[in-house]
């Protein structure tokens, strides 16, 4: 554990993750600055928060990870068998169970919600950016901080640390907070910190300055920028090939159809659509070249939201070709070729997420909606 404040006792807790990739120190110095600054002063935290650092063996040697990445290994029967000790093979299994030790002891111990906030830092350039799991709740908690929202990023990787916390009811996001080694992105972490402390309700009054001037700084950030994207393309590096980024590109940057945008063993890749770039791949490390996203309107958010409020997902059946599993409620099987690619935008927008795919099918499955205070947020 990095540092700790306050009693959960007293209220909501946040738990902080930095660091979970070893090539990204800026979220575990963020969090670092937090923590000098709440212990300059008595000013009490009406609640708890936590900060953890994430892959420490990776953070020592300052790469992405030692043996697989930290941030896929979440996966409900993975993490049985690393909690019965069968599962103990790797670097990252040990960090995996660690952390899960410590995480469930938070959770026990919260009275109140939790929050969860995982700082991020990107190989290439680009503005800072937020990294959804769609929910309601969580999509406020996303808001506030006036950074572009990346979403269905969640539905392309599997067993990441967001997804654990989801699952276990905790409100969850992760933020990219700018380039590696960009002295920058520990500030924009700070400045994510603070405004998740007011979006938990851990802010007392004194520290509202350091607030302002946080908002201010991540407003200015997403300046300019789509109020949120949406993935479209995901571009795989298959394992044991190399994949070589062009130089120049950066987040949000727009490419056309077609466009060279790196190479892999000597084939040039080009964007197989018109859209934005997001996090282009500029490390040795990783398991995806780049993504290519389009702009989603504000308006199309809000007119979510009040659909999920609506409950209009009980007329989900209606839309040709999808059918309600038996047995599964709030699972669905979409047959790609009857309703190509709008079911699938519906399904987001009510906030379903791809569990599986086939050539033909779709299975869509509702994301746990977090409770709070004892009814649905
Ligand atoms: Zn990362």
């Amino acid at each position: 554990m990095l540092g700790e404040v306050g009693r959960a006792a007293d209220g909501p807790t946040l738990i902080v993750i930095g660091g979970l990739h070893g090539n990204e120190p800026a979220g575990v110095e963020g969090l670092q600055q937090i923590f000098d600054r709440l212990r300059d002063d008595a000013c009490n935290l009406p609640g708890r928060l936590v900060g953890l650092t994430g892959n420490r063996a990776a953070l020592e040697v300052r790469q992405r990870f030692i043996d697989k990445d930290l941030n896929r290994v979440w996966l409900r029967e993975h993490l049985q068998l690393v909690r019965s000790g069968m599962a103990l093979d790797t670097a990252e299994d040990h960090e995996a169970a660690e952390l899960d030790t410590v995480f469930r002891r938070v959770l026990a111990e919260a009275q109140g919600i939790t929050f969860v906030l995982d700082v991020h830092t990107t190989s290439g350039p680009g503005p800072a950016f937020s990294v959804l799991h769609d929910t309601l709740p969580n999509r406020r908690f996303a808001r506030a901080m006036s950074l572009p929202i990346a979403l269905g990023l969640e539905e392309e990787l599997n067993g990441t640390l967001t997804d654990y916390f989801t699952e276990l009811g905790a409100l969850t996001l992760s933020v990219e907070a700018g380039q590696h080694d960009d002295p920058h992105s520990v500030d924009r972490t700070a400045a994510a910190i603070w405004i998740a402390m007011d979006v938990a309700g851990l802010m007392p009054e004194c520290y509202e300055a350091d607030l302002e001037a946080a908002r201010s700084l991540l407003e200015l950030e997403g300046r300019g920028l789509p109020e949120a994207v949406e993935v479209r393309y995901r571009h795989p590096i298959p394992f044991g090939v190399h994949f070589d980024m062009d130089p120049g590109f950066e987040s949000f940057q727009r490419v056309t159809a077609g466009e060279p945008v790196g190479s892999e063993e000597g084939r040039s890749v080009g964007s197989p659509m018109t859209g934005l770039m997001l996090m282009p791949l500029y490390q040795e490390q990783g398991e995806e070249g780049f993504f290519i996203t389009s702009p989603v309107r504000s308006l199309w958010l809000d007119v979510s939201t009040a659909l999920r409020r609506l409950g209009i997902e009980r007329w989900l059946s209606a839309l040709p070709g999808v059918r309600q599993m038996p047995q599964e409620p709030g699972t669905y099987l979409v047959n790609r070729r009857a309703a190509r690619f709008v079911a699938r935008q519906i399904f987001h927008l009510l906030g379903y997420r791809r569990r599986d795919y086939s050539a033909t099918h779709l299975v869509m499955e509702k994301r746990p909606e977090p409770e709070i205070n004892g009814h649905r947020a």
